[in-house]
């Protein structure tokens, strides 16, 4: 495996109590994989990668257990100097928002040669060189003389399209998308996401995209991970739970993504929201908001249950939901 996140727990400390953001999540991603980390915003899944690429904020966040595996090495007891070094080469992350992420007063072409020239020591020249062959590889037009551009000059669209080659520049194992397209217009995000995943098969690095929209990951992800409340709450290879969720939040996700088949249809909307953080409900988190809840659900946290070799939900019914008594 990869990347291998074990058990992981976070709090973000906060002048109100204690936000349990990440409360034992579990994942893992396989060279040449994709895994779609799918929920709610809040539900854990950017602090998650936060943690995975070593980028979270302490404090207010802590990282209170568990294990994040690359390439058979804990990162959380590696020294920072070390830590460092495999977050430059191994790993690397794509944002949501281009413009923040990128150096405004840097030329696209000086930020994509920084790479160059700081991890592979080659001189100005031929770190121009390979920026513009990597402005080539993610499909910018012109990109010999775009080149000199600065990041206000192209849309999102092609913003979005110089990160992930700033990501791609040094090759690395594996890729953390986070929200990748969610600022884009839908033509737009469907352009970049398969670039993203063309890129990822080419490169054979796995990806994990982080995402709250179910829709975009159908024709990328290998697999799915769906957080609700900090956890894991269903775990399964794409195509089973587009065929029959296991997990009544699951089945709400996708009931609420408009489709062709349904059109005309009104679009379902899960009632209520996510809980706040610092007072996650008893029992199932999910239960103030589940079509599905009983009694049980109110006191008894369900265990990830294994629906096959495959496949887990963390539900007490996940029977009743797989065959859509819901
Ligand atoms: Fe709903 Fe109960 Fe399953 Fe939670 S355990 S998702 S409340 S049916
Ligand atoms: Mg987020």
């Amino acid at each position: 495996m990869l990347l291998e996140v074990r058990d992981l727990h976070v709090e973000f400390r906060t002048r109100d109590g204690i936000a349990k953001a990440v409360n034992g999540v579990s994942y893992g991603v396989d060279a040449g994989e994709t895994l779609a980390v799918l929920g709610e915003s809040g539900c854990g899944k950017s602090v998650t990668a936060q943690a995975v690429m070593g980028i979270l904020d302490t404090p207010p966040g802590r990282i209170t257990g568990g294990e994040v595996l690359f390439q058979g090495r804990d990162l959380l007891r590696l020294r920072e100097e070390e830590r460092r070094r495999i977050r430059g080469a191994g790993m690397a992350m794509i944002f949501q928002d281009a413009l923040s992420a990128l150096n405004p007063v840097l030329t696209v072409g000086d930020q994509l040669g920084e790479m160059f020239v700081v991890h592979r020591g080659m001189s100005r020249k031929d770190a121009r060189v390979r920026a513009v062959e990597l402005m080539e590889r993610v499909r910018i037009p012109g990109a010999a003389q775009r080149v000199r551009d600065y990041p206000h000059q192209f849309s999102g669209g092609m913003r979005q399209r110089i990160m992930i080659a700033m990501a791609l520049a040094l090759e690395p194992a594996l890729i953390i998308a986070d929200e990748p397209t969610t600022a884009l217009d839908v033509t737009v995000q469907a352009q970049v996401m398969d670039l993203l995943a063309e890129l990822q098969s080419e490169y054979h690095m796995g990806l994990v995209l982080i995402t709250h929209d179910l829709g975009v990951v159908a024709d990328v992800a290998d697999r799915i991970a769906v957080m609700y409340a900090g956890r894991i709450v269903e775990s399964a290879p794409v195509h089973d739970i587009y065929k029959a969720p296991a997990h009544p939040y699951t089945r709400g996700l996708l009931d609420s993504i408009p489709r062709l088949d349904r059109k005309g249809r009104q679009l379902y909307a899960i009632k209520g929201l996510p809980p706040n953080l610092m007072a996650i409900p008893p029992g199932c988190a999910f239960h103030p908001r589940c079509p599905l809840a009983r009694d049980v659900c109110r006191t008894d946290v369900p265990p990830l249950y294994e629906v096959s070799a495959e496949r887990a939900s963390a539900c007490h019914f996940w029977r009743e939901c797989l065959h859509g008594r819901s």
